[in-house]
Parts: structure tokens; C-alpha cells; sequence
């Protein structure tokens, strides 16, 4: 019997990584028990003994946006296991090329830079085993940020796009407010209310719970498919918790 659609043979756990406790998906086929890691960001012996525990092979990493906590550990796995780096886009490169750097300055140890073997543009698709994943690139959080997603799965990995309650700082160089709002609405909103998503941080939520309640993107603070607006002042967008 081999009728079951591929994605059912998917299985994920989330590792968080560093002590800014990213959310390290780790992926995988239950057959064939080839894997991905999406944004290993640090921790590197707790994510091969992740990998190790469920008796799987690494085959690709790919990366959300170029921030240490989500991209520290890629370089030193890299090398360790020769499985290529993919993503994020292009313009966060400057980012990737100051982990180290960065790493020095929140305290956390053994993070490098890295240069990925292929960058990603709006529109790719990646794929296991041949469950196809889209791409879209979600600038915003950083400028070179993309949002990885299966649609019949109904999972979208968002990185610091998204979390539930709350949307990425846009306090960093070249981060810019309204082009994540845009990227929101225009990128995620679209792929349907009942898609989950996996936030960089923090837990799992749905985008049709965030378009209802989130105190930054909620439908009726961005007049999102019509909705009539709000004062954003009705919102209590100081509790909201912001991550890097
Ligand atoms: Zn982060
Ligand atoms: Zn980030």
C-alpha cells in the first residue's frame, strides 16, 4: 500500500535553540527518514541529537532571515555533515555576515557567519521527498526575510514575520515597518485563516486567530478584505511581547 499523500508522511518537531529560545523546526519523512532543519540557530549537539534520536539523515538546511539566533549554528553543521544551506534571500547577507559579531555582543558562544550554498526569491520552492514547499519573500524584520509554507499541509514557517499576539521588531538596520504589515497581509493572509504557522518564537497559532486578535495586525487595524477600521489605541499592543 503506498496510496497515502506525501504529506501525511511528514513528521515536525520543534527544538528551541539559544537562549533566545528560536524555534527550530525539524522535519522529516517517516519512510525514508530524510530531514530538514529550518533555522538551526545555535545549539548544534542538542539538534544532532535531535536528528540522531529519531534515527534520521540531514539533507538540507534552510534558512528564514539572517539574525544569529536563527542562522548561528548552520556553518558549523555545514561542515560537520556537507548538507547545503538554502536561504534566506539575498539581502540579508549583511546579517549572516555579522552573526559572529553579534553573537559577541547578546553572549552567546560558538555562533559563525555563514554564506549560504543558494539563496531564495519569491517564488522557489523547496522540496522533501517530494512534499513541495512555496517561498515568498516577507520583507520587513529584515529586508532579505522569506516565509516558507505548504498549503495542503496547512504549515507555514514564518520566522519573525509572525507570532502569535505580536509581529517581528522593526527597530534593526534596514528593517522597515510598513513593508512587514505588507508583507503580512499580502503574503501570509492570503494562504488561508486555517494555515498554522510556526513563529520563530513562542507557540503555534493560526493566521484566521492572529487577522482576529493580533494587536498590530488584526483585520480591523488594517482594514485587511474590507474589514472596517479601528483605532489601534483599542489594541493593547504594549503587552505584546517583541522578539529578535
Ligand atoms: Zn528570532
Ligand atoms: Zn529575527
Amino acid at each position: 500500500m503506498n496510496d497515502a499523500r506525501p504529506e501525511t508522511r511528514l513528521q515536525i518537531r520543534i527544538v528551541p535553540v539559544t537562549p533566545l529560545q528560536q524555534n527550530c523546526s525539524l522535519i522529516w519523512d517517516t519512510e525514508t527518514k530524510n530531514a530538514v532543519l529550518i533555522d538551526p540557530g545555535g545549539d548544534i549537539d542538542t539538534l544532532l541529537g535531535a536528528l540522531e534520536h529519531f534515527g534520521l539523515t540531514l539533507k538540507e538546511m534552510w534558512l528564514t532571515h539572517g539574525h544569529l539566533d536563527h542562522a548561528g549554528a548552520a556553518q558549523e553543521i555545514r561542515e560537520r555533515t556537507g548538507v547545503p544551506v538554502i536561504g534566506p534571500h539575498k539581502d540579508d547577507q549583511f546579517w549572516l555576515d555579522q552573526i559572529e559579531s553579534s553573537g559577541d555582543r547578546y553572549g552567546i558562544a560558538g555562533l559563525r557567519n555563514v554564506t549560504p550554498d543558494r539563496y531564495l526569491e519569491d517564488g522557489d520552492v523547496l522540496e522533501l521527498e517530494g512534499v513541495k514547499f512555496d517561498v515568498s519573500h516577507t520583507p520587513g524584520h529584515t529586508p532579505g526575510h522569506v516565509v516558507i509554507h505548504n498549503r495542503d499541509a496547512g504549515i507555514a514557517f514564518v520566522g519573525d514575520v509572525l507570532f502569535a499576539g505580536s509581529i517581528g521588531r522593526t527597530d534593526f538596520p534596514r528593517s522597515n515597518h510598513q513593508n512587514l504589515i505588507d508583507s503580512i497581509t499580502g503574503k501570509l493572509w492570503p494562504l488561508g485563516d486555517d494555515m498554522t504557522f510556526v513563529p520563530g518564537h513562542g507557540p503555534t497559532s493560526t493566521f484566521g486567530q492572529e487577522r482576529r486578535t493580533n494587536s498590530f495586525v488584526a483585520d480591523q487595524l488594517t482594514g485587511y478584505a474590507g474589514a472596517e477600521k479601528r483605532d489601534g489605541s483599542n489594541y493593547d499592543q504594549k503587552t505584546a511581547k517583541r522578539y529578535t
